[in-house]
């Protein structure tokens, strides 16, 4: 709530970077210090890694289930990954958005673009790791793909890292530590941002927006 009681909508946050980044476990640290963040739970056609839980991690569903959540519209964005689709539910988000909770995603770069498309005001942020060696090695320890998929998912790394320009702000992930520190520095000063403290204006001169 606001201090005029205008009820405040929550922040669109969406976070991506190349798989084997680190992105689960820096994720994880920033909903520690933020527990007011929904974490969105996507949809996914990939089998569950050991140690994932369905509606924990992922909502696991079937190709045919995906596609008819496709069909009814049910998907703010959806996109194929490695030969498996991915998708945020559009429904979940916007109640969550309402009722003025920031809500997280963790989603690629063609979803990300196509989030940007839809909400502009969405605040979109890139985790890169800090070489490509660094990427391949993390890749390699998870000991989750085999080597034909880790190459696969280094060539998708190359070029999310290109498009990742039309991101917000780029973090590099150094540390689990220092990156959740940045991404909530970040989130600080996105509620700073003069359109979201006009308020403070009004309670000070009167009047809409400080005008009188
Ligand atoms: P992984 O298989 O490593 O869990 O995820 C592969 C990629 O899919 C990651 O880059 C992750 O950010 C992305 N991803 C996860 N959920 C979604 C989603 O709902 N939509 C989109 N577009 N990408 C997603």
């Amino acid at each position: 709530m606001t201090p005029t009681g205008k009820k405040r909508r929550g922040e669109l946050i969406v976070l991506s970077g190349p798989s084997g980044v680190g992105k689960s476990t820096v994720i994880a640290e920033l909903l520690s210090s933020r527990r007011d963040i929904y974490f969105s739970v996507s949809f996914t056609t990939r089998q569950p890694r050991t140690g994932e839980a369905d509606g924990v991690n992922y909502n696991f569903v079937s190709r045919q289930e995906f596609q008819r959540m496709i069909a009814d519209g049910e998907l703010l964005e959806f996109a194929e990954f490695v030969g498996n689709y991915y998708g945020t539910s559009l429904k979940v988000i916007r109640e969550q958005l309402e009722r003025g909770i920031d809500v997280l995603l963790d989603i690629d770069v063609q979803g990300a673009a196509k989030v940007k498309e839809r909400c502009a005001e969405a605040v979109t942020i890139f985790l890169i790791p800090p070489s490509l060696e660094e990427l391949s090695r993390r890749l390699h320890s998870r000991n989750t793909d085999n080597e034909e998929v880790i190459e696969q998912r280094l060539q998708r790394a190359r070029e999310e890292c290109r498009e990742s320009t039309h991101y917000d702000y780029l973090v590099v992930n150094e540390t689990v530590v220092s990156a959740a520190g940045t991404i909530l520095s970040i989130l600080e000063a996105e509620q700073c941002r003069t359109p979201k403290r006009l308020y403070f204006i009004d309670g000070i001169v009167g009047g809409k927006n400080g005008q009188e």
